[in-house]
């Protein structure tokens, strides 16, 4: 069984790396499936930074043209006869993969998997691909104890309030930084016990600041995602024997670094993708779930920022690199 599909759809493709100049709103041939795919008729498309890596260039493209976008929501239209049983035609689901700015999406049916009834769609495309990072980063970049002091940067972000809160759910003690002040008390209001100013020009008061508040001995782990201007300064505030873990580059990558540096306080440095903590599908769906069940028992608050016409793209983009959104930007095709 299948439902019918048109030859074309809208699609925002990319032919070379650039600004958002280079993000095109246009017609495209509906792509034919391969071996392990099913058709996903989109919804709700989820907008992540790593987005912005591969237009500018910092990630490379796997080709061109290139459709591009990592997670999505919406009903399953065909399948791979490879695909898994669970993935039939009219199943809700969400999935993490490529070309998800589009209306349809072929998406590897090892990431995709169905959406409970308890969960609705906009939902599931706001809390899988950023919360599944705060969540994995919790459990095994550092496995976060109760009582523990933890510094998160970029705290009022998709990622950024989902480690506010899933940390507070987990018992940690949160540091919190972020640009604004408006951006602080979100951050705060997701539970952050603390936050902080983070000035380029003032590193030293920074680290100052959260060793102080953690009684002398620094935190236990940081997450930090805004890598060239804050990796120094988070560095220095990491306890003896401390996890420095660096997820993300939105200031630019962190190069360069003397290992010798993390002899100081014997700290463990950890630079880790989400697609190696969900590598596998089981992996993938023991995470989603234990995200649920977060999400519904300890009600969590899922916080969008806004959802934008897919023709919208360049005013969204324009708006997460322009450091303007809180929570989860989203499309809808
Ligand atoms: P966010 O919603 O957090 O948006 C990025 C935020 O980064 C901005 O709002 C801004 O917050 C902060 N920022 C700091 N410096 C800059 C700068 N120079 N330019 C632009 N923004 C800056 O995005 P996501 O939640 O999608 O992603 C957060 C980070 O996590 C990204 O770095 C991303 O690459 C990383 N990530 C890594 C994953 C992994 O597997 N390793 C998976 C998912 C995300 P403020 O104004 O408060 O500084």
């Amino acid at each position: 069984t299948s439902i019918e599909v048109p030859k074309t759809m809208k699609a925002v493709q990319i032919d070379k790396n650039g600004g958002v100049e280079v993000l095109q709103y246009k017609d495209v041939p509906v792509p034919e499936l391969k071996e392990g795919q099913v058709l996903v008729k989109n919804e709700f498309i989820g907008i992540n930074y790593i987005d912005t890596y591969f237009r500018a260039g910092l990630y490379p493209l796997p080709h061109t043209p290139y459709i591009l976008g990592r997670e999505g929501s919406g009903t399953v239209v065909s399948r791979h006869a490879s695909a898994p049983a669970d993935l039939q035609p009219g199943t809700r689901v969400v999935y993490m993969g490529e070309h998800a700015y589009a209306e349809y999406t072929p998406a590897s049916a090892k990431y995709t998997i169905p959406i409970p009834s308890s969960v609705d769609a906009k939902v599931a495309a706001a809390s899988t691909l950023q919360a599944l990072t705060a969540l994995t980063l919790i459990r095994e970049a550092h496995k976060v104890e109760k009582g523990d002091w933890v510094l998160v940067t970029a705290a009022a972000g998709g990622v950024g309030l989902w480690l506010c809160q899933l940390l507070r759910a987990v018992g940690a003690r949160t540091i919190a930084t972020a640009s604004t002040q408006e951006k602080r008390k979100l951050a705060e209001e997701n539970g952050a016990e603390v936050t902080v100013e983070y000035h380029e020009e003032d590193r030293e008061a920074f680290t100052r600041k959260v060793v102080e508040i953690t009684g002398g001995e620094g935190v236990a782990a940081v997450f930090d995602s805004v890598g060239k201007v804050t990796f120094d300064a988070c560095l220095a505030c990491v306890r003896r024997k401390g996890s420095m873990v660096s997820f993300g580059n939105a200031s630019g990558a962190v190069t360069g670094f003397a290992l010798g540096r993390l002899a100081a306080k014997n700290v463990k440095l950890v630079r880790p993708t989400l697609f190696n903590y969900i590598f596998t599908r089981e992996e993938f769906k023991g995470y989603a779930d234990e995200l649920w069940s977060f999400i519904t028992n300890d009600k969590l608050n899922v916080q969008i920022h806004d959802v934008y016409p897919l023709k919208d793209i360049v005013r969204a983009t324009q708006d997460i690199e322009g450091r303007k959104t809180t929570g989860k930007l989203l499309l809808r095709p």
